[in-house]
C-alpha cells in the first residue's frame, strides 16, 4: 500500500483530467477496475458535471528568469482548477493571487477553485518573505475545457445481490494521507476479496470527492437499494489512533458492527456520531438517499496541522498504521458476511447439550466454560428475531465466540438460518431511542 502511496504521489490529481485518469490506471493494476467518463454539463440532481482541467505547467517567473514559483517542484503550488494565464505584473498584484500559512512558515497550502474561474498559486510564507518587489511573469499552462467526469468502479459479484460498497475519494494532488491512503486501502481490499469467496457482493467507488459521489449516486440510483452496508474510507495512514464514523442513521448493522470490532480487537480507537461534514458520508447520508454508510479513518480531517498542506507527504503515512486500518476493514466485513439469524430448533426448554458431545466435554478450562456460555446465548435468543450481532451485544461477550457457538449448534442439528441476511431491523430505532 506504501508503495502504491510512493507511486501515486507526484501526479497532479484533480476532480477531473488525465492526473486522475493515471491514478485510476494505476489503481486498475492492482483491483479490477472499469472506468467510467461523465460528459461535462451532465445533470446529476442540483449539481452539473464541469469542465474538465487539465495542466502542463505554471510558474512565476522575476526578471532575471528565474521561475521563484515553480508547479514543477510541487503541483500544490497551483490552486487547483486555475484558469490559464500569462501576464506580467507587479508584486502587489500578484500577492492578491497567492496563499500561504503564515502559522507553518516552511508549508505549502492545499487550496482550489473548482466552481468560480479563478487563479492563484500556494506557496510557503518563508518563499513569499524574500519575494522583492518587481515585474513577475505569470503563467498558468492550463485548459478548463468540455470533457469528461472520470471514475473508477470495480464490482465483485457475492453469492447475494446485495451489497457493500467502499468509496474513496482520490482528486487531491500530491497529498498522502488525505486521498491516497484511502484509495491505497481501498484498492488492496478489492485486491484481497477478488481472490475469496464472499456472501455479499462488493462495489468499491474510488471517485473525485463530493461532485463524484454525487454523480454517482444520480446515475446508479436503481442500485442504491441494494447497498446494505459502506463504508468511506480516508486519512487512514497516520499515526493516530482509527476513528469510526456512524451512519446518518446512527445504529445501522455497520455501525454496531464497527463499534464491537474496534472495542473487542483492542485497537486504540474512538467512535463519532454522524455529522453533515466530512467526505462522501455527506452524499451517501443525505436524508433522500440515507444510506448506512460509516467512515473509518484515523485522526479525522482538519484537526490535525498537516491536513491540506505539503506537509501531508510521504512520512507522514506509516506501512503499519496503513496495515492495522486494512486489517481493521477487513475484520468489520467478515462480521457483517457471518451475521446471520438463526431459530433454535429445540425451543422448548434447552436441549441436552452434553449426549451431543457441546457441554463440558472439552477441558473443562475457563475457555470450555466461554463456548458453553456463548451456546447458551445463541439458543436461547435464535428465535428469528435476533442476528448474532444482537446475540453479541446482549450477551456482551465476543462475536467471535458467538459465531463459533452458532456454528457448532448448527452441525449438531439443533439451529437453523434464516433465510440469509434477513436480519431484522434493531427493535429500537435510533429516533425512537432519542425521543
Ligand atoms: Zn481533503
Amino acid at each position: 500500500m506504501h508503495r502504491l502511496i510512493t507511486d501515486l504521489y507526484p501526479i497532479c490529481r484533480s476532480i477531473t483530467g488525465k492526473g486522475l485518469r493515471e491514478t485510476l490506471r494505476a489503481v486498475g493494476r492492482v483491483a479490477p477496475l472499469t472506468l467510467h467518463e461523465v460528459p461535462t454539463g451532465t445533470q446529476v440532481f442540483d449539481w452539473t458535471v464541469p469542465q474538465e482541467w487539465n495542466i502542463r505547467d505554471a510558474y512565476v517567473m522575476n526578471s532575471r528568469g528565474e521561475r521563484v514559483i515553480d508547479f514543477q517542484t510541487s503541483n500544490l503550488h497551483v490552486v487547483n482548477y486555475s484558469v490559464p494565464v500569462h501576464r506580467k505584473m507587479r508584486l502587489a498584484e500578484l500577492k492578491t493571487h497567492l496563499f500561504t500559512l503564515p502559522d507553518r512558515p516552511d508549508w505549502i497550502p492545499y487550496r482550489t477553485s473548482y466552481y468560480k474561474e479563478d487563479w492563484g498559486f500556494c506557496l510557503s510564507q518563508r518563499q513569499l518573505e524574500f519575494l522583492p518587489d518587481d515585474e513577475y511573469e505569470v503563467v498558468i499552462d492550463s485548459t478548463l475545457q468540455p470533457g469528461h467526469l472520470t471514475y473508477g468502479e470495480c464490482f465483485l459479484p457475492g453469492e447475494l445481490p446485495d451489497e457493500i460498497i467502499v468509496s474513496a475519494h482520490c482528486c487531491h494532488p500530491s497529498m498522502c494521507n488525505d486521498n491516497l491512503s484511502g484509495i491505497a486501502v481501498a484498492a488492496f481490499l478489492a485486491k484481497h476479496l477478488s481472490s475469496r469467496p464472499h456472501r455479499y457482493s462488493y462495489r468499491f467507488l474510488f471517485i473525485p470527492g463530493t461532485i463524484g459521489a454525487i454523480t454517482w449516486l444520480a446515475l446508479n440510483e436503481e442500485k442504491v437499494p441494494r447497498i446494505r452496508h459502506g463504508l468511506v474510507l480516508t486519512g487512514l495512514g497516520d499515526s493516530g489512533k482509527l476513528h469510526y464514523k456512524r451512519s446518518r442513521r446512527g445504529n445501522a448493522e455497520i455501525d454496531r458492527a464497527a463499534a464491537h470490532l474496534l472495542r473487542h480487537a483492542s485497537y486504540d480507537h474512538h467512535l463519532l456520531d454522524f455529522s453533515p461534514y466530512g467526505y462522501d458520508e455527506r452524499q451517501f447520508c443525505s436524508p433522500g438517499i440515507n444510506l448506512p454508510v460509516g467512515r473509518l479513518s484515523r485522526t479525522p480531517h482538519g484537526t490535525f496541522p498537516e491536513y491540506h498542506t505539503s506537509a501531508d507527504n510521504l512520512g507522514f503515512v506509516h506501512p503499519e498504521k496503513l496495515e492495522e486500518s486494512f486489517d481493521a476493514c477487513l475484520q468489520i466485513m467478515s462480521l457483517l458476511e457471518r451475521n446471520g439469524t438463526f431459530l433454535n430448533l429445540n425451543s422448548k426448554c434447552e436441549p441436552q447439550l452434553g449426549r451431543r458431545g457441546l457441554y463440558g466435554m472439552v477441558g473443562g478450562g475457563s475457555d470450555a466454560g466461554v463456548r458453553e456460555l456463548a451456546m447458551l446465548w445463541v439458543l436461547n435468543l435464535s428465535d428469528g428475531n435476533h442476528s448474532l450481532l444482537d446475540i453479541t451485544e446482549r450477551s456482551n461477550m465476543a462475536f467471535d465466540s458467538i459465531c463459533a457457538a452458532a456454528e457448532a449448534l448448527q452441525q449438531k442439528g439443533l439451529l437453523r438460518e434464516c433465510c440469509a441476511f434477513e436480519t431484522p431491523e434493531p427493535a429500537e430505532s435510533f429516533e425512537r431511542t432519542k425521543s
